[in-house]
């Protein structure tokens, strides 16, 4: 079984300061590609992300970086680059593992809410399983990896932590059948560590209300 690493990077960003705590706000994501996926990858890669966080209690609420007007307000929020060709074209019947299919960018210790996803690295690594499936299918099975590495990536930036967990979205390493198989999510624990360090819901009950 091929495993492909994913790795924390020292980036070199500014610090970002964010104000967590409105009250069940979505979370923005911001994301970029160098050129626009296909309408069934974008679909299925944000379907997969939205599948694995909702019954966890993250929701999000997805913008193209490029088309925001610079004075947008969130109250949480990550920024998401796409990487390489993030298509399902050219696949072949060999897959390829070489380096980090995603990685998160950590100053002086501090996970920053900027991320990067390797459109190449995840399509090259999945390639035998997608060809698995009909063609017709493949854009779709390709998003829903590319939604699984995110989400990876997600839980280090959301649950502020650099570990690990053993099985599940949240374990270091990934097998091609983790990235096609239905059915992939986090484990309890690292459920309540993302549900932990959500804003807490601001509860007000004036007098008299029902
Ligand atoms: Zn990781």
């Amino acid at each position: 079984m091929r495993l492909a690493l994913f790795c924390l990077l020292a980036g070199v960003l500014p610090a970002w300061s964010e104000t967590r705590g409105a009250p069940f706000a979505p979370i923005t994501l911001y994301t970029q590609f160098p050129q626009a996926p296909p309408g069934a990858v974008l679909h299925a890669l944000q379907d997969e992300v939205e599948s694995i966080m909702t019954p966890i209690g993250l929701r999000f609420e997805w913008r193209d970086l490029n088309q925001t007007p610079g004075y947008e307000v969130s109250t949480e929020l990550a920024v998401v680059t796409f990487k390489g060709r993030c298509d399902a074209t050219g696949l072949l019947a060999h897959s390829k593992s070489e380096g980090a299919l995603g990685w998160t960018h950590v100053s002086d210790g501090q996970i920053l809410p900027f991320t990067d996803i390797s459109c190449d690295r995840v399509r090259e690594f999945v390639q035998s399983g997608l060809l698995l499936f009909r063609a017709e299918d493949r854009e779709a099975k390709y998003g829903r990896a590319l939604g699984r590495v995110l989400a990876h990536e997600l839980y280090h930036i959301f649950a502020n932590t650099m570990r690990h967990g053993s099985v599940g979205v949240a374990k270091e390493s990934y097998s091609v059948r983790d990235l096609v198989e239905d059915d992939f999510q986090f484990q309890a624990k690292e459920s309540r560590m993302l549900q932990s360090s959500r804003p807490r819901p601001v509860v007000d009950v004036a007098p008299g209300s029902m």
